[in-house]
């Protein structure tokens, strides 16, 4: 298949995913917030955020396509993949307790599985198209330099927090490992720290900055800029790949 109908193909594919979620709809009754695609790798590709969710009493945003590509990177590679389906009255990163980190923690033990990656979206204003939070090297210490030399290997390149600081643009290349905001669970109950602490399962948080994972209705007229969603699906099939060793 040519690059740019490989392109238009991966696009589509995750503009269809996205639209079966409904990030400000509660779940139809009976029903949970969250959908587990069953895959036969021992991987996990985690989505908390991908719907709006209560937070100490403020609904926070979606974090756009964090479904969709955690869906299609499961698809592609045979991982499991745990996303928001609706929107959620607990906040599954933030929150002690959930029912989605009690059906994470039930697929884990069911499923055997050996890592988790928690997927998250933040804004283009840190400057970074990547950060990688390991809660200080404490969430995956076997896993986070094979983790960091995958995305160096698809042409990301890790800087520190004071070289993005004088960015003046978006330069979404570039990663950071623990910026202090986006650690993995050093102050708050995310995914990660319960996964790695509570659990006992190695996990990392990912950040993709908001050019890295949207991709705009009519994508087509974005084709020049949407290269980096196509760089970050591949970087993360690649990196599911090596996690699960084949
Ligand atoms: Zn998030």
């Amino acid at each position: 298949m040519k690059v740019r109908e490989r392109f238009a193909e991966m696009m589509a594919r995750l503009v269809t995913l996205e639209s079966a979620v409904y990030p400000s709809q509660s779940p139809p009754a009976n029903e949970p917030a969250f959908t587990h695609i069953p895959g036969p790798l021992p991987i996990l590709i985690s989505a908390p955020h991908s719907t709006a969710h209560w937070r100490n009493g403020r609904l926070k945003k979606e974090e756009g396509f964090t479904a969709a590509i955690s869906h299609y990177i499961a698809l592609a590679t045979g991982a499991h993949a745990l996303y928001t389906h609706y929107q959620s009255e607990k906040d599954p990163n933030w929150h002690k307790a959930a029912p989605y980190k009690s059906a994470l923690a039930h697929i884990l033990n069911q499923q055997r599985i050996k890592f988790v990656l928690d997927l998250h979206g933040m804004s283009n204003r840190y400057k970074v198209g990547l950060v990688l939070g390991t809660i200080n090297g404490r969430s995956c210490p076997q896993h986070e330099q094979s983790i960091i030399q995958t995305l160096q290997t698809h042409g990301f390149c890790q800087v520190s927090l004071a070289h993005a600081r004088k960015l003046e643009q978006l330069q979404w290349q570039q990663f950071i490992v623990n910026h202090p905001r986006f650690t993995g669970g050093v102050t708050s109950h995310t995914v990660t720290r319960f996964v790695s602490q509570e659990v006992g399962i190695p996990a990392a948080q990912l950040e993709l900055c908001t050019l890295l994972r949207v991709v705009p209705p009519h994508y087509q007229r974005y084709e020049r800029l949407l290269g980096g969603v196509e760089t970050v699906v591949s970087t993360l099939i690649a990196l599911v790949q090596n996690l699960s060793g084949r």
